[in-house]
């Protein structure tokens, strides 16, 4: 098989990995830059889409799908089956009232995504290529074996042991054994310093948060399931008080809550409450946490005089805070004194190295990260390729 990585190298994000076999071509992401990327390396999404059999997507962040429209509309594209759902929500709320440009157009292409199911191969003329469900900070997230040729290449999308799904992780790739080329992600490894706690772990620090002020605000992303599921767990250990959200969050939730009965109610939201006037007098009272978005919705209620002694949780990237990525409205609308607390979506440096050391690759592609050599800081003992964008290479 042969490899292209067509962006993705030395950057994280704007992920575009092309695999061809003797008879079949698949894209694995077509990502869009993250904001302010340094590096400006142009794929043409349409160009290279052209007799492409079929794109995968491994997640619904931007930076591994944003260019689906680019794609030939012959080409079919693939995605997990929650996934195109809560994609679809969250398109629905761009559009109206216009936060960004999203069309109908968008939401049409989106509804003709074909969708697969967590170990269930696909077949692709002589690629066969089996969805793995992985842990992420969004929903529904995975990594692809891809098989061709009696030869095995394991991509692993964006992942994290470290969450409730994580855990699992390592038994599965076990059933995988060894593979020829393992195409890994790697963004946390520039930052070696920073700590990360588990999921869990994020969960109990909440309960403490939440238990010590009676009016809690939450800034997290709306996609970020797993994050949510932490804060309302925490909240029900808490205490009595309600867990409000707004009707876009509300619809998100009530789907998840439908479609994942087989986590055993891990991610059953049921008792949380979208917002209406007739909860205000138990807000009071009773206490809450409220998830909040960077508008004048969620401002009324952190400056309202009847919520004045409250906590403002920040659960998100510090970076859309300050620095070069920093998000202005972001910026704007967090108070001074917010209590942060979050962890990252992405594997740790022993993350990585267990999965490598699980399916002992013949050698390593280094992807979504700042600088492929970082991946060398962890001294294993595979052959790493640093590939350059664009270069083929052949397994
Ligand atoms: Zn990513
Ligand atoms: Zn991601």
């Amino acid at each position: 098989m042969q490899i292209k990585i067509h962006r993705g190298i030395n950057q994280i994000g704007g992920c575009i990995t092309e695999i061809k076999s003797k008879k079949a071509r698949i894209l694995i992401d077509v990502g869009t830059n993250l904001p302010n990327c340094e590096r400006n390396v142009k794929v043409n999404v349409s160009k290279i889409s052209k007799k492409c059999d079929a794109v995968f997507i491994s997640h619904y962040h931007l930076d591994h799908l944003g260019e689906y429209m680019e794609v030939k509309k012959e080409v079919p594209i693939y995605i997990g089956e929650q996934a195109k759902e809560v994609f679809t929500i969250y398109q629905k709320r761009m559009k109206e009232p216009k936060i960004a440009e999203v069309t109908q157009a968008h939401i049409d292409r989106v509804k003709k995504f074909k969708t697969f199911k967590s170990d269930v191969s696909i077949e692709i003329g002589d690629i066969k290529i089996t969805p793995i469900r992985v842990d992420h900070s969004a929903f529904d997230s995975y990594m692809f074996l891809i098989e061709s040729d009696k030869k095995k290449i394991l991509h692993t999308g964006d992942f994290r042991t470290h969450g409730p799904l994580g855990k699992e992780l390592p038994n599965i790739l076990e059933q995988i054994g060894k593979v020829d080329a393992l195409i890994c992600e790697h963004t946390t490894l520039s930052r070696l310093d920073e700590t990360f706690v588990s999921e869990l772990e994020l969960q109990e620090k909440a309960i403490n948060l939440i238990q010590s002020s009676k009016y809690i605000f939450i800034m997290c992303a709306s996609t970020n399931i797993d994050r949510i599921a932490s804060f309302y767990h925490a909240n029900k250990k808490a205490g009595t008080k309600l867990f409000i959200c707004d009707d876009y969050q509300k619809d998100i939730l009530d789907y998840i809550t439908e479609t994942s009965k087989k986590y055993k109610g891990y991610y059953d939201f049921s008792e949380v409450k979208s917002f209406d006037s007739g909860l205000y007098k138990d807000m009071v009272t009773k206490g809450f946490c409220m998830l909040v978005r960077s508008n004048y919705f969620s401002k009324k209620f952190i400056q309202s005089p009847n919520f004045k002694k409250n906590i403002f949780i920040y659960s998100q990237w510090l970076g859309y805070l300050e620095g070069n990525n920093a998000d202005d409205s972001i910026a704007k609308f967090v108070p001074k004194d917010y209590v942060y607390l979050h962890t990252s979506g992405h594997a740790t440096a022993k993350g990585i190295t267990e999965v490598c050391h699980i399916v002992k690759p013949d050698v390593i592609i280094p992807i979504h990260g700042e600088n492929s050599h970082d991946f060398d800081k962890l001294n294993l003992p595979y052959k790493i390729k640093h590939l350059k964008n664009q270069k083929t290479f052949n397994i």
